[in-house]
């Protein structure tokens, strides 16, 4: 008997109607003869409200204390979906993830998973049990509860389900799937069938927010297929695998976007060694996480260095970069908030000349100025002023002819 992991959101299980949907969906699961683990994340916004709820008795809630708070989210869903699915007539079990062995670092708020000890939930399986798992959350050695960061309910199901040795992660939610674009910046945007782990990791690092970009990393580390689909129609969704054809390789696959870019530019700093260093290992003490990074070739020993970080590490990145700048010698720094992210994504890039060339002649055939420009082999990335960002979406989706 093979072992599937399903995984729903928060959107998924919002109300008691809902989870009773969800329960009818898990049953036909083990009903087809599949062993079924299933995680789930908290009920609709309960992690916001959670969040406002501690800024309201404090503005600088403790950590530990914060982690417990928002693992209750999770309770509260899988305890009531187990609750759901018993009173279809299986046997269920819902486990936190402390009970479900999912062994975590003590960096809380965004903890990392070391191990899962699969002992419990396989004697449950063992059983006959339909298993619920919250999801987002694990355990410390001294048995601290930690959460995993925003959306590490993703992480929490290819984890287990790598674990486990699932047969597959299918995870659930109001998104049937992953698309060629935002299908609500481009209408004629379309579900896409499959797509690599690479192409995928890529997406969810540059703007696609379907799936926590840890979560994919996991699957491709322990081969996970994915599926993403809808919890609310029997659409099958997208594959993500490690096994995409030949013929969808070779082609730009998706356009993603993201509006949370801001840059820095110090400019005019005398180029000597070790301009870098002071300036990036102070910003990486701060725990400011910086993007893309250019430094253009000095003329007369005199260069400048641009950085791009997010929206909310601006005013922090400022007040890190400049008094660093004013000893460096540099003549000037200044920030922009007002930037966006585009990027066109697609393993057929690798090695085949023209992808750039066609998405800066997009770009300037559409009057757009391009900022700065990032790539890896499998994408393009051209950091545009915020206010052109979804045109230049659309006019790369067409450009590109992105096709299934
Ligand atoms: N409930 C958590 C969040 O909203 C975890 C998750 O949904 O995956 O971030
Ligand atoms: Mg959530």
């Amino acid at each position: 008997m093979a072992i599937v992991v399903q995984k729903y959101g928060g959107s998924s299980v919002a109300t008691a109607e809902k989870i009773k949907n969800v329960a009818q969906r898990v049953g036909k699961v083990f009903d087809g003869g599949d062993q079924v683990v299933v995680v789930v994340s908290a009920m609709g916004d309960t992690t916001d409200d959670l969040i406002k709820l501690a800024g309201q008795v404090t503005s600088d809630p403790h950590p530990r204390e914060m982690d417990v708070l928002l693992s209750t989210g999770e309770l509260v869903a899988s305890t009531l979906l187990a609750m759901a699915i018993k009173n279809l007539g299986y046997k269920a079990i819902s486990l936190s993830g402390a009970q479900a062995g999912i062994k975590t670092d003590t960096t809380y708020r965004k903890a990392r998973i070391i191990k899962i000890e699969t002992k419990r939930i396989l004697a449950e399986l063992e059983k006959g049990q339909i298993v619920i798992v919250a999801g987002f959350q694990g355990i410390t050695d001294d048995m601290d509860v930690t959460t995993l960061g925003r959306g590490g309910s993703d992480t929490s199901a290819v984890a287990l389900a790598a674990a486990l040795g699932a047969r597959i992660c299918e995870r659930l939610t109001d998104t049937d799937g992953i698309y060629s674009a935002d299908p609500r910046v481009v209408p004629e945007a379309f579900r896409l069938v499959e797509i690599g782990y690479e192409e995928m990791l890529e997406l969810a690092t540059y703007g696609n927010k379907v799936m926590q970009p840890r979560a994919i990393e996991l699957a491709e580390l322990y081969n996970i297929p994915i599926r993403v689909a809808s919890s609310f129609n029997d659409n099958p969704g997208t594959l993500i695998h490690g096994g995409v054809s030949m013929e969808v390789r070779n082609k730009v696959r998706s356009v993603c976007y993201d509006m949370d870019v801001a840059k820095i530019s110090v400019l005019g700093i005398p180029d000597k060694p070790g301009i870098a260093a002071s300036l990036f290992v102070a910003l990486a003490k701060a725990g400011i996480s910086v993007d893309t990074i250019v430094q253009n070739s000095s003329v007369n020993k005199i260069a400048d260095l641009t950085f791009t970080v997010t929206k909310d590490q601006i005013i922090e990145a400022m007040k890190v970069a400049k008094p660093i700048a004013k000893k460096l010698g540099a003549s000037d720094i200044v920030a922009d908030s007002e930037l966006g992210k585009v990027s066109i994504v697609g393993t057929g890039m690798q090695n085949t000349p023209g992808f750039a060339a066609k998405m800066f002649d997009t770009l300037s055939a559409n009057g757009i100025n391009i900022e700065l420009i990032s790539t890896s082999e499998i994408r393009i990335t051209c950091i545009i002023k915020e206010s052109k960002v979804k045109e230049a979406v659309r006019a790369l989706h067409k450009a590109f002819e992105v096709e299934v």
